[in-house]
């Protein structure tokens, strides 16, 4: 490491893991650690986290990866945060959580959610703030404490997302972003401030949340206890940042607007640029800030590569053991299997709902469906039929968000799913479009870094990152499967529709029953 170089740090804090990345020139990664944590389920349907855990893993990430990247504190311009969103603390006056972290995986709320959208005017709340109505964002999850456990209301001095929760305790300050407040359901997009309408209906004062400030915001003055722990000069700018969504658009060079980044892990995203905020006429998907002139328009799906791995694991015991001996992946070898069956499998179509639905039906009744199963279907058209049941889904959020935003002008693809080449070429087939692999693996981390970066002066705009970021490899759609996937589609959004009311049926049947 040359020890005149200047480096900034992209702090993630993640779902899983706090993940920290030291970049020093054009964005190259020069270090990074990751600190796991576990997730608590005190109750089937709950998804809480140790606030303080997290907080822990925070400073550890940051320490150790300046260690590994052999870096004094002079060389540290700075530190930008991201951070997973949706997230809700409640603490007292003296900074303490009352709660654990409740977590955008947490479904306590689903009654809550339906009455806001069915009673109390969900649709409108959800235009003015661009949060979608689900169990998911923080405005459900405090109508829920507001029923069940309403002393909390009044005794919670501050409602915090953890970045907040994190920032918090490294200044004294209760700070957070416009694009974590624009995530939580309780902030309007067109002031830039609290919606005084939802915090009425929720019966919070806006006291009780945090100073809103730019994601461009910058702090200094660490707490000397964590500067020291960190090795940071307490005066190193540190940048609020934004959500982790939206700066990974950032991190793989889906920068302009009409640019969208489709990720599928385990579940899914798309999201593309937008210069003003959009709302969606019919609600399915999300409007969240990045910057004065960056919206980020997009619909996140639960059912990305989970369906592969669901398949590898309960299904997949033979391909498992192959894998095993012949020393390769077993994804490997279920899409190699299903490279054997051309487009359409062979009239199998799969409905991939296996975890409900968010983007673009937000359905938490839908149920996954193979469709047209006959005696000539082996297993690999099975894992055929799954994969482009996946794919059959991102293209509906996508059709979603251009229905909203206008036409998807360039697409870059990440996410567990593009290790596969089939796979990606499957959805460039599916969509009728050319995708771009780029080649990040810290998307969020980078886009917290450049954001950082942005805020300081020290690059003109996020635009510069597109030339960071190289692309490995281009998808260009072949258009005999493109034709035979535009009927395979028709006859999915059909089904969809024929099923809704059939899913319902079976979703109360299989909570009466099991
Ligand atoms: P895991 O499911 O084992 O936690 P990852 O986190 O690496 O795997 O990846 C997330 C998802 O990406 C997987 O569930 C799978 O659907 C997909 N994936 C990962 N590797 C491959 C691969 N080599 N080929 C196809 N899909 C893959």
């Amino acid at each position: 490491m040359n020890r005149n170089e200047e480096v900034v740090i992209g702090v993630d804090i993640g779902t899983t893991s706090t993940k920290a990345v030291v970049f020093g020139e054009h964005g190259r990664v020069l270090s990074s650690h990751a600190v796991d944590y576990p997730i608590v389920q005190p109750h089937s349907s709950w998804a809480e986290q140790d606030p303080d855990v997290i907080f822990s893993a925070v400073v550890e990430s940051v320490s150790t990866a300046i260690v590994k990247a052999n870096v004094t504190s002079k060389q540290v311009k700075a530190i930008g945060f991201s951070a997973a969103m949706h997230s809700l603390i409640a603490l007292d006056a003296s900074g303490h959580p009352l709660t654990r972290c409740i977590i955008w995986a947490d479904n306590r709320s689903v009654v809550q959610a339906e009455r806001l959208l069915n009673e109390l005017g969900g649709l409108d709340i959800y235009k003015r703030t661009g949060t979608p109505i689900h169990p998911m964002s923080p405005l459900p999850k405090l109508l829920w404490f507001k029923e069940k456990m309403p002393e909390l209301l009044d005794k919670a001095y501050k409602f915090v997302s953890i970045k907040e929760y994190v920032l918090y305790r490294l200044y004294g300050q209760y700070v957070v972003d416009y694009s974590i407040a624009s995530a939580t359901g309780l902030f309007r997009l067109d002031t830039l401030d609290w919606d005084a309408d939802v915090l009425r209906l929720l019966g919070i004062t806006r006291a009780q949340l945090s100073n809103l400030v730019p994601t461009t915001h910058i702090l200094r003055g660490m707490k000397k206890e964590w500067a020291e722990r960190m090795a940071l000069a307490p005066d190193v700018p540190v940048v609020v940042g934004a959500s982790d969504g939206v700066l990974a658009n950032i991190g793989v060079g889906a920068v302009l607007p009409g640019e969208a980044a489709i990720t599928i892990g385990t579940s899914g995203a798309v999201r593309t640029i937008s210069s003003v905020q959009k709302t969606d006429e019919k609600g399915r998907t999300f409007c969240y800030a990045l910057t004065p002139h960056h919206w980020v328009v997009g619909g996140p799906t639960n059912n990305g590569g989970i369906l592969l791995r669901w398949l590898r694991d309960e299904f997949g015991g033979q391909e498992r053991e192959v894998a095993k001996k012949l020393g390769i992946d077993p994804y490997d070898l279920l899409t190699k299997y299903a490279e054997r069956v051309p487009a359409g499998a062979e009239g199998l179509l799969f409905l991939p709902f296996l975890s409900g639905e968010r983007a673009p039906y937000w359905n938490a009744n839908a149920r996954g469906t193979f469709f047209g199963i006959s005696l000539h279907h082996k297993r690999e058209h099975f894992i055929r039929a799954v994969m482009e049941g996946v794919c059959m889904s991102v293209f509906s959020v996508a059709l979603a968000i251009r229905d909203v935003t206008g036409p998807l002008s360039e697409i870059r693809v990440s996410g567990g799913f593009a290790k596969s080449p089939f796979w990606r070429q499957m959805l460039a087939d599916m969509m009728g479009k050319e995708l771009l692999v780029p080649e990040t693996h810290e998307a969020s981390a980078l886009g917290a870094a450049a954001l950082a970066l942005y805020a300081l002066g020290e690059i003109p705009s996020l635009d510069t990152v597109k030339a960071w970021i190289r692309i490995s490899s281009h998808h260009i759609p072949n258009e005999a499967n493109t034709f035979i996937y535009s009927e395979l589609f028709d006859m999915y959004l059909r089904l969809y529709e024929r099923l809704k009311g059939e899913f319902d049926i079976i979703a109360s049947f299989q909570r009466k029953y099991s």
